[in-house]
């Protein structure tokens, strides 16, 4: 039997070797579906612009804006992925109003 060949992942050593972007915009088809608990929120003060949120984000949704990283926050799902990643805790998940409460 023919098996389809197969390759050893091999974890990328700079950001430089990962196909950007990761996945495009629009992954989620509804806006704002509502299941979001918490949002992320940059600091700009920490930032320091390594785009490691940006590679991760499995929705595409953040990219840069006049004022530094933002969030397309209609198709952002709150998975925190961005937040874990970033090593500078330039991210934190801030519970959307009206959630936890
Ligand atoms: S991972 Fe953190 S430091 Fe890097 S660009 Fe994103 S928010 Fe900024
Ligand atoms: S919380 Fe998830 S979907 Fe939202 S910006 Fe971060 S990684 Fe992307």
């Amino acid at each position: 039997m023919n098996r389809p060949s197969t390759v050893r992942y091999q974890y990328p050593k700079a950001l430089s070797e990962i196909p950007l972007p990761i996945a495009q915009a629009g992954v989620l088809i509804d806006i704002n579906s509502g299941f979001r608990t918490s949002r992320p929120v940059f600091d700009h003060e920490k930032c320091v612009g390594c785009m490691s949120c940006y590679a991760v984000c499995p929705e595409g949704t953040i990219y840069r804006g006049e004022s530094g990283l933002q969030v397309d926050y209609d198709f952002c799902k709150g998975c925190g992925i961005c937040a874990k990643e970033c090593r500078f805790k330039a991210i934190s998940m801030v519970p959307e109003e009206g959630e936890n409460e």
